[in-house]
């Protein structure tokens, strides 16, 4: 028998469509899946299995009236925990969201379930979306499926994680500087941040609200597309939606998937190529623009003299909206509630819930951003974070007069040890080097594996940076390079991981 959860999207969907298998029977294998494997991968924080089943129920239902299903309709997903979920907590990896129960559904969770998306839970972060590890949630780290030793990136790695461990077919993730992309590249699976504006924001908890993006995750490109064309488009109920249509990105998909780039105009990120990058992640990154060469496309180098500036301009913004974002958890509107009891001011209850909810990063970025934002600094440092934002974005109008996209490698190195980083802020923030400039200027932007390195075997991801609303060319090249890996390589890159241990 098939084993279902080794199916793509694409597949599972077409299984349930033809009625081969229903949508419950698929549903339950992932839910089996996740009890055999996720106590030692720990990409969930909640399972919600009765919710589940009665999702698959329903589109089986659909199905036997014989009404029309959506293209993914029976596909189960892991979702990350900063969606709201009117029938499941939402943590956002954080103890000061203890007991809270979201009282609606976050726009993107409400467009998966009336696509009759099958949503099996909620997955680990970085506590409100901040890190490149997942080792600052508060309920302990996500392990890589390719060496449980290791992180599977962040903040988004319990959904990476669950897509590269067939807990789940589907996921969701949201890039604030990097949290789909770089957990994609380390894990080898595809994420793809849609320009800024292009999936909804109403319900996803904001970590830095200019920067913040949802956006799909998945095993093929294929499937991240027909994810992607499920969640995207225009929401009156977010401000800073784009009311314009959504990139034809499964048909892109479709289009790359024959392997043909001819025409395409790519460039190569001179400023991310160079040293400070692990030996093997740039032989593969090399390796996978040979690809695309031969594929047609025509490859050059550009500079993006700024792009060097994102880091620290990145690491002053983000805070500083994150200072102002997180001071809405006050133990009074939400969850914990610390030192009520008494004779304590509301001050004071205050300033307990905020101590013992949040963790040394939050509260880290908490004071910078508080600092930043002072009077008398904050020309200093915001302001001039700012006008960094802009050479950002001035540097990318630049780069897409002479080319269609740019590439780089989406991380420097490979996944790396649990623990490694922990206590050394600066490095971890390094993991972000490449993918935070296109959340500072709002371009669309993916990770799409290209091969293990050499020297730990390890999965290596290729960013693909596109212009506003071209998320469609993203496709193209993903859907091209995936093609060649495949054939390169003798099959998926996924393949390759070692079998997890299944507890029985
Ligand atoms: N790693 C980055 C940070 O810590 C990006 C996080 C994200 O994209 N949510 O801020």
């Amino acid at each position: 028998m098939t084993d279902l959860t080794r199916l793509t999207a694409a597949e599972l969907a077409a299984t349930v469509a033809s009625g081969e298998s229903s949508a419950v029977e698929v549903t339950q294998a992932h839910l089996d899946r996740i009890a055999a494997v996720d106590t030692a991968v720990h990409a969930f924080l909640h399972v919600e299995a009765d919710g589940a089943l009665a999702a698959a129920k329903a589109v089986d239902e659909r199905r036997a009236r014989g009404e029309p299903l959506s293209p993914l309709a029976g596909v189960p997903l892991a979702l990350k925990d900063v969606f709201t979920t009117a029938d499941m907590p939402t943590t956002c990896g954080s103890k000061i969201l203890d007991g809270w129960r979201p009282p609606y559904d976050a726009t993107v969770t409400r467009l998966l379930r009336e696509a009759g998306i099958v949503i099996l839970g909620k997955t680990n972060l970085d506590e409100f979306a901040m890190g490149s590890s997942t080792e600052n949630s508060a309920f302990g780290p996500t392990h890589n499926p390719w060496d449980l030793g290791r992180i599977p990136g962040g903040s988004g790695g319990g959904s990476s994680a669950a897509l590269a461990s067939y807990q789940a077919a589907l996921a969701i993730g949201t890039d604030t500087g990097g949290s789909i992309r770089q957990p994609a590249a380390v894990t080898g699976t595809v994420g793809v941040k849609p320009t800024y504006g292009g999936v909804s924001r109403y319900g996803l908890v904001a970590c830095a609200s200019s920067l913040d993006q949802g956006g799909p995750c998945a095993r093929t490109v294929l499937d991240a597309a027909l994810l992607h064309e499920v969640i995207a488009g225009h929401d009156p109920m977010d401000a800073t939606s784009i009311d314009r249509p959504v990139p034809a990105v499964v048909a892109a998909a479709r289009r790359g998937a024959g392997g043909d780039l001819a025409g395409l105009r790519i460039g190569i990120v001179r400023e991310f190529a160079g040293e400070g990058y692990q030996a093997g992640v740039l032989a593969r990154f090399r390796g996978a623009v040979e690809l695309l060469d031969e594929l047609g496309a025509e490859v050059a180098e550009v500079s993006c003299p700024s792009f060097t500036y994102g880091l620290p301009a990145y690491y002053l913004i983000l805070p500083s909206e994150v200072s102002s974002n997180l001071a809405r958890f006050d133990g009074m509107r939400y969850g914990l509630r610390v030192g009520d009891e008494g004779a304590r001011s509301a001050e004071e209850v205050m300033s307990l819930t905020r101590g013992k909810g949040f963790g040394a990063e939050a509260k880290r970025r908490i004071m910078l951003g508080t600092y930043a934002l002072s009077s008398g600094y904050y020309e200093a440092y915001y302001g001039q974070a700012q006008k960094v934002r802009t050479l950002i974005s001035r540097d990318f109008e630049r780069a897409f007069q002479t080319v269609d996209v740019l590439v780089s490698p989406t991380t420097p190195t490979t996944a790396f040890p649990i623990g490694e980083r922990a206590d050394d802020p600066l490095a971890m923030y390094m993991a972000d080097l490449c993918t935070i400039p296109s959340n500072l200027a709002g371009n669309a932007a993916a990770s799409f594996p290209c091969g293990l390195a050499d020297e730990d075997g390890l999965p290596v991801g290729l960013q693909v940076m596109a212009p506003v609303l071209a998320d469609d060319r993203l496709y193209l090249v993903g859907a091209a390079l995936e093609h060649a890996v495949v054939e390169r390589w003798g099959g998926p890159l996924l393949s390759r991981a070692p079998e997890l241990e299944v507890v029985a």
